[in-house]
């Protein structure tokens, strides 16, 4: 199987922060939906991808940082697309953050980012907890891998062995890294996620923040970051 992005994943890319867009048969589910001009990035990929004729029923929400939920309200709106969403991360939803310790940065970024944004608060039609399974590809997987946030988790296809892993960690020029501390709620539940994840069956990761490299790239990075983790266990 050709995992160089395969015809049935679109990936949105956008400076800050990518997304994603899966294809089941006629259908189209969203892995987050991006930050400022999300929604426009999206429209034109899905034109340039003529996935534009495919209706969007639903929105998969990977955590509650505002980078990632800024957009789900309009898109859900204007698709008329169901809403799955973690449920410990749901005073996000509600436009509301409490991160403990250094991320209270991302908490003082959140609360000026909503009102300058136009975030616009949701309630999921579905909260998710771990290994809750979405009908889509066959069965997508939830699995929470917190630390990010306390919410935070990833979507599993058993089928394509894929992990959307959200910001577990963050791939770029060669390397995984985690996500700086002052956007981890609790950063020493990290490592246990990251074992957490590399124990499933995977052919490859799709995280958020990346380089456009294939996901079977994106893994081979994550297993040394594991493989890191695991040697020296308390990071400081
Ligand atoms: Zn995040």
């Amino acid at each position: 199987m050709n995992l160089a992005y395969p015809g049935h994943i679109l990936q949105v890319r956008a400076p800050a922060i990518n997304f994603y867009v899966l294809r089941d048969q006629e259908e189209l589910y969203l892995i987050d939906a991006g930050f400022i001009g999300g929604l426009r990035l999206m429209q034109r990929a899905l034109v340039r991808r003529n996935w534009n004729q495919f209706p969007i029923r639903g929105i998969i929400v990977t955590h509650g940082h505002l980078d990632h939920i800024l957009n789900v309200k309009t898109i859900a709106r204007r698709y008329g697309a169901w809403i799955a969403a973690p449920r410990l991360d749901a005073e996000q939803y509600a436009g509301r953050s409490n991160y403990p310790g250094q991320a209270r940065v991302a908490q003082w970024l959140e609360t000026f980012g909503r009102p300058l944004l136009g975030f616009q608060r949701f309630t999921p039609d579905r909260l998710l907890d771990d290994g809750d399974m979405l009908d889509v590809w066959q069965g997508l997987q939830a699995v929470h891998l917190p630390g990010h946030t306390a919410g935070h988790l990833g979507l599993y296809s058993p089928e394509r062995r894929l992990l959307f892993s959200g910001d577990l960690f963050v791939s770029y020029r060669g390397a995984a890294r985690l996500p700086p501390d002052i956007f981890n709620s609790d950063p020493p539940q990290i490592p246990t996620s990251v074992a957490a994840a590399l124990r499933l069956q995977l052919d490859g990761v799709l995280p958020n923040h990346c380089d456009p490299s294939p996901p079977a790239e994106h893994l081979r990075r994550l297993r040394l970051l594991g493989a890191k983790l695991a040697s020296s266990p308390s990071r400081d």
